[in-house]
């Protein structure tokens, strides 16, 4: 595995793949891997050659109280862990190298980005935008894999993706969780051993919601109220949103009918985590993936 510092070098490499009709799938990252990070990678093992992984820690998507000094940064490990995978490229900028100090532009998609997680991490969205366009263009890859469990950024990705006519197929992948069903995520190791516990709450919650869907009941208010009986039950969770909201548009649902999202934020300890359901039709039934 070649690890990759700078922007030219990068562009270079992906160059010469486009030039062998390579296909070349991007899988996105801040570091910190996991087994969730390592199974976009899996997929796109199944699809992709070569395999570029990006790490970069993205100072425009922190806002200015958020976590950005402290949001963990493993890289070694994760360099053994890439190159034990398999992954072709690891490309790692500093933040110097994406943002020159004569950096000016931001790219926005608009509407979808002031909502649920761009209404409590305002300016979170423009920040992601802009990274990921950034590196669509500098790596050029044909795939570029995302996890469902960002659920709303992979829908504002698309949107980019679409209205600027980027050729670029964004594939999203499942949510890889614990035993206990706990999302993985780079931000649980700020958890400690109580909150830990207390963050099962979150994927209990979204399986009261699944429940209700079974047992027939339509209504968003009342899988809501289900979902909040269970975050409310588990002292230490401080629910942020709950949302019930159509795939697409991501507006809140007056009764379920189409694919859409359960989608929610919380604060466990002074770590706060987001976790979603994915709510499909399946002949006069739903299909609900947590
Ligand atoms: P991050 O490093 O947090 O920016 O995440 C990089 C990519 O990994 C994003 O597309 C995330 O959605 C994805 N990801 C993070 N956690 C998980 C998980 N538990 N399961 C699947 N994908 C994940």
């Amino acid at each position: 595995m070649e690890t990759i510092r700078t922007v030219a070098w990068m562009k270079q490499v992906a160059r010469e793949s486009g030039q062998k009709d390579r296909i070349l799938g991007l899988v996105p990252t801040m570091g910190a891997l996991h087994e969730g990070h390592l199974s976009l990678i899996r997929d796109a093992q199944k699809q992709c050659s070569p395999i570029v992984v990006s790490i970069f820690v993205n100072p425009k998507q922190f806002g200015p109280s958020e976590d950005f000094q402290k949001y963990p940064r493993t890289f070694e490990a994760d360099r053994v862990a890439l190159e034990k995978l398999g992954v072709d490229y690891l490309f790692a900028p500093s933040p110097d190298e994406m943002y020159p100090k004569s950096f000016r532009t931001a790219v926005v998609v608009e509407v979808l980005s002031d909502r649920l997680e761009g209404k409590s991490r305002p300016g979170h969205f423009r920040g992601v935008t802009t990274v990921v366009l950034k590196l669509f263009e500098i790596v050029q890859p044909r795939f570029a894999f995302f996890g469902r469990k960002d659920a709303q950024q992979v829908r504002i990705i698309r949107q980019m993706v679409g209205d600027l006519n980027l050729d670029v197929e964004v594939v999203a992948c499942p949510i890889i969780r614990e035993a206990d069903g706990l999302a993985l995520s780079s931000r649980n190791a700020y958890l400690t051993d109580h909150d830990r516990q207390a963050a099962t709450a979150l994927y209990h919650s979204l399986e009261a919601v699944g429940n209700e869907i079974r047992s027939g009941e339509r209504n968003p208010v009342e899988m809501l109220s289900s979902l909040r009986r269970v975050i409310d039950a588990q002292p230490g969770v401080d629910l942020d949103y709950a949302e019930i909201v159509d795939a697409e548009s991501l507006e809140p649902l007056m009764t379920l009918s189409r694919a859409s999202y359960v989608l929610i934020a919380a604060r466990v300890g002074g770590t706060r985590l987001i976790d979603n359901a994915l709510i499909e039709p399946n002949g006069n039934a739903f299909r609900v993936s947590i």
